[in-house]
């Protein structure tokens, strides 16, 4: 079998642009790896506050989709996320700020001699060049970027709009495993090889959608958190409306009997909150 292509963390960004030079561009349906660096590039002791925006997240990338045309969805299937060598995460500030490392390797992630967590690999920054203005990577918006998503894993599908020609994918900041609301600021923050493959599809997408296995999932970041969940039941309304062909009330009414309000992260400036309908449902309507 062929080898995948892969894009090392050399080729990265740290804000998604319209007119952002590819690194690299790939046709659909072929498999792709993101060698990704973990969110502080790998000087993860020093103090969060000598950071700018210039120095965290940087996403591997961008990508330039052969095919991919303004006004289409890119679908980007999760293959796998590897994390690689060891993670980090700190938390707190000032004098009560402390910061650990984690070694990465097999399933479980020892915390403590009495507690070790499920290694659950996430992607924290996933985005496509906006329509317009110019987004750090410490911020989500409907290009994506920093949704902190903890559906975003191996297994799902990432529907992203594009708003420009090749669509211009760049995602980084992967976490070994990370609560929802990455309330201390940091999942644990590791380098990781990220395997995709893409494909387009012909459908009317504004913000970022999450598929599972077991949920459609809308993902919104506003500048507070209500504003940011009201968006994306807004968006699962339109959503559901179109796949199911269900009147906008009709659609509202599915959302507030089935579909679960959720926090993605709380801890940016950018809140980001998804919407999740179990895809249970579908048995339903
Ligand atoms: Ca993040």
């Amino acid at each position: 079998m062929e080898k995948p292509l892969r894009l090392n963390s050399d080729k990265h960004i740290h804000f998604f642009e319209p007119n952002m030079k590819p690194a690299a561009s790939i046709d659909v349906n072929t498999k792709f790896i993101f060698h990704t660096m973990d969110a502080l590039e790998g000087r993860a002791f020093k103090k969060p506050d000598e950071f700018g925006p210039e120095d965290v997240n940087p996403a591997t990338g961008p990508i330039f989709i052969n095919g991919a045309k303004p006004g289409t969805v890119l679908v980007v299937r999760i293959l796998a996320i590897r994390p690689v060598n060891t993670g980090y995460a700190g938390a707190g500030s000032g004098a009560q700020r402390i910061v650990r490392q984690f070694n990465i390797s097999g399933n479980e992630i020892r915390f403590s001699d009495h507690i070790s967590l499920e290694m659950q690999p996430m992607i924290g920054v996933i985005g496509v060049a906006p329509r317009e203005g110019r987004y750090s990577n410490m911020v989500a918006g409907d290009h994506g970027g920093n949704m902190d998503c903890n559906l975003a894993r191996a297994g799902a599908t990432v529907y992203l709009p594009i708003f420009t020609e090749g669509g211009l994918l760049a995602m980084g900041d992967v976490h070994a495993v990370m609560g929802d609301g990455e309330v201390g600021g940091q999942g644990i923050e590791v380098a990781a090889d990220i395997e995709i493959e893409v494909g387009i599809e012909n459908w009317r997408l504004k913000r970022p959608l999450i598929e599972t296995d077991e949920v459609w999932a809308t993902v919104a970041a506003a500048r507070d958190f209500m504003t940011a969940a009201w968006t994306a039941v807004g968006d699962m309304v339109g959503y559901i409306g179109m796949r199911f062909g269900l009147s906008p009330p009709e659609a509202l009414l599915l959302v507030s009997l089935a579909g679960n309000v959720r926090v993605c992260q709380i801890v940016t400036d950018m809140p980001t909150a998804r919407v999740e309908l179990p895809k249970r449902t579908k048995m339903n309507v």
